[in-house]
Formats: structure tokens, C-alpha cells, sequence
């Protein structure tokens, strides 16, 4: 029996020591929204790129892993109750070693901290705030027009059509109300 490729050698080389970088995002793991998660298939990201990943995806309930393409059925408390690379959280910063509990709201694309009062004294995180917008990026980029899966675009309702109408509205108001004046001063 031949052994396919070994998915525990692609996220922790020989010498023991785990890669503390996402291999999606490239960015160091955190104890915030960036916890390493591990999946099924033993493949380690964070939890920022996992919740990208969910919100884009079509099937709310399972993760494919983007290296091997196994699925991950996705815990009844959601994203952030995957579990934990210990094996990567061991080797971070002895600062954070405490794992935030963090809320991963779907229908908003957001990741949340559920006690924000707690992430302040932390030097190394002045810079994360409380709640992580996960949407797709194309929200910020409109030139990103290449992607091949989302292919209904939704045509951005115009706001300018009810601006128009109510505009409209208001000319045949005044309209009426000077053919009122003038008959009466007439
Ligand atoms: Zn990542
Ligand atoms: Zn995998």
C-alpha cells in the first residue's frame, strides 16, 4: 500500500518546530482573530482566513480545506469552536498563550470578541479591535472583477431611482399648491 502525501508534513516540518504563519495570509498567528485552527485533515490556518473562507462559501456548514480539499464539518457553535493548534499556540508569545473567546457572526461577515474589555492591555494588540469585518474583499476593490465563482453580480440598486422619484413627488406638490395660490389671488 502506497501512502499519498502526508498532510501533517505540509504544516509541521521534521524538525518539530510548527510554522507560526498562516500559509494563506502569510501573517503570525494570534490568540485573537488570527488562532490557529486546525481541521480534519490536520491542516492549520487562522481563524480569519477560515471565517473568509466560510463566509464566501456555499456550504455554510462544512470547510474545505484549500490545501488537500477535505472536508471539515463545521462545529454546532460555530467557526471559532474548531479546535485549536496547541502544538502552534505553544510555540507563540507567552502573552498569548490566553485564546479569546470570539463570536463568528455569518450573516454579517464579522468576527467578534466576545469580552472586548479584555484585549486593551495587551501591548501587541493596540491595533485590533474588537470586531474583524470577514467579507469578501471586493467590497473595498471594485476593479476585482475577475472572480469566476460569484458570477451574479447584484446590480447596485440606485438609490438616485428613489431620489428622482421622491424629486418627482415634491415638483407635482408645489405644482398644485401654486395652481391653488394663484386662483385664489386671482
Ligand atoms: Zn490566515
Ligand atoms: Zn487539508
Amino acid at each position: 500500500m502506497e501512502s499519498k502525501d502526508d498532510p501533517e508534513s505540509m504544516t509541521v516540518p521534521p524538525e518539530g518546530i510548527p510554522d507560526l504563519e498562516c500559509a494563506i495570509c502569510y501573517s503570525q498567528f494570534n490568540n485573537v482573530f488570527r488562532t490557529p485552527k486546525k481541521l480534519q485533515c490536520k491542516h492549520t490556518f487562522c481563524l480569519e482566513c477560515l471565517a473568509r473562507m466560510n463566509v464566501k462559501s456555499s456550504q455554510p456548514d462544512t470547510i474545505q480545506c484549500p490545501f488537500c480539499r477535505a472536508l471539515t464539518p463545521l462545529p454546532t457553535l460555530g467557526l471559532p469552536k474548531l479546535d485549536n493548534d496547541t502544538s502552534i499556540m505553544s510555540n507563540l508569545p507567552e502573552a498569548m498563550q490566553h485564546v479569546y473567546s470570539i463570536r463568528f457572526i455569518r450573516s454579517k461577515a464579522r468576527l467578534q470578541v466576545k469580552h472586548p474589555q479584555r484585549v486593551v492591555p495587551l501591548p501587541q494588540l493596540r491595533t485590533v479591535s474588537s470586531s474583524l469585518d470577514v467579507g469578501p474583499p471586493s467590497t473595498t476593490s471594485q476593479t476585482g472583477s475577475h472572480e469566476t465563482g460569484t458570477r451574479h453580480r447584484l446590480p447596485c440598486m440606485p438609490p438616485c431611482k428613489m431620489f428622482i422619484m421622491v424629486v418627482v413627488v415634491l415638483l407635482i406638490v408645489s405644482f398644485i399648491c401654486i395652481i391653488i395660490i394663484m386662483t385664489k389671488t386671482s
